[in-house]
């Protein structure tokens, strides 16, 4: 039986939002874009484990680029590169979704893209000023692929 022909996944897939499954911000294995990349953050990115790592710029709800750790390959840590310098080269795209983004549509745009990584973001209108974007984290192909099957063992 194929997860996503199956009823229960698909139904699953259709009322579930991004917002249900993401890593939040908080969570988030991230560094600023003023890092440079010596041997102590070389390391850090490594023992991370991730093969995306967001930057930001000031604050951490402003992610700027992202890093993937396939492009250090031939960074020198004597060399301290600036992160800018690496990030700005490979330039990978981001992708944003709205938090309330179902797992179908989802798992739509990471099969056509090529990015399997997407920044959840949401509109906050809750304070007493104008509404903004406010991001909430990060979701994965992984991550929706993990609510499929989930959901097959649920089923069975
Ligand atoms: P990786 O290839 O880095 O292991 P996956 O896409 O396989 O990433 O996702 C595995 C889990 O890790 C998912 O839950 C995803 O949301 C989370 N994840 C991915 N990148 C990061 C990161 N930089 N910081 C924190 N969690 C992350």
């Amino acid at each position: 039986r194929t997860s996503v022909n199956d009823p229960y996944s698909r139904g699953m897939l259709r009322s579930k939002t991004v917002e249900d499954i993401l890593t939040p911000l908080k969570d988030c294995f991230m560094l600023p874009s003023s890092v440079v990349l010596d041997f102590s953050t070389m390391s850090e990115i490594m023992q991370s484990g991730y093969t995306r790592v967001p930057i930001y710029e000031e604050e951490r709800s402003n992610i700027v680029e992202i890093l993937y750790v396939k492009d250090l390959a031939l960074v020198d840590p004597d060399d301290c590169t600036p992160m800018t310098t690496i990030t700005k080269f490979y330039n990978h795209p981001l992708h944003y979704v709205f938090n309330d983004t179902k797992l179908d549509a989802m798992l739509e745009e990471f099969k056509k893209g090529n990015s399997h990584m997407a920044i959840v973001q949401k509109v906050n209108n809750e304070g007493e000023g104008d509404p903004f974007y406010e991001v909430l984290g990060l979701v994965t192909l992984e991550d929706v692929i993990e609510e499929i099957i989930k959901s097959e063992i649920l089923d069975e």
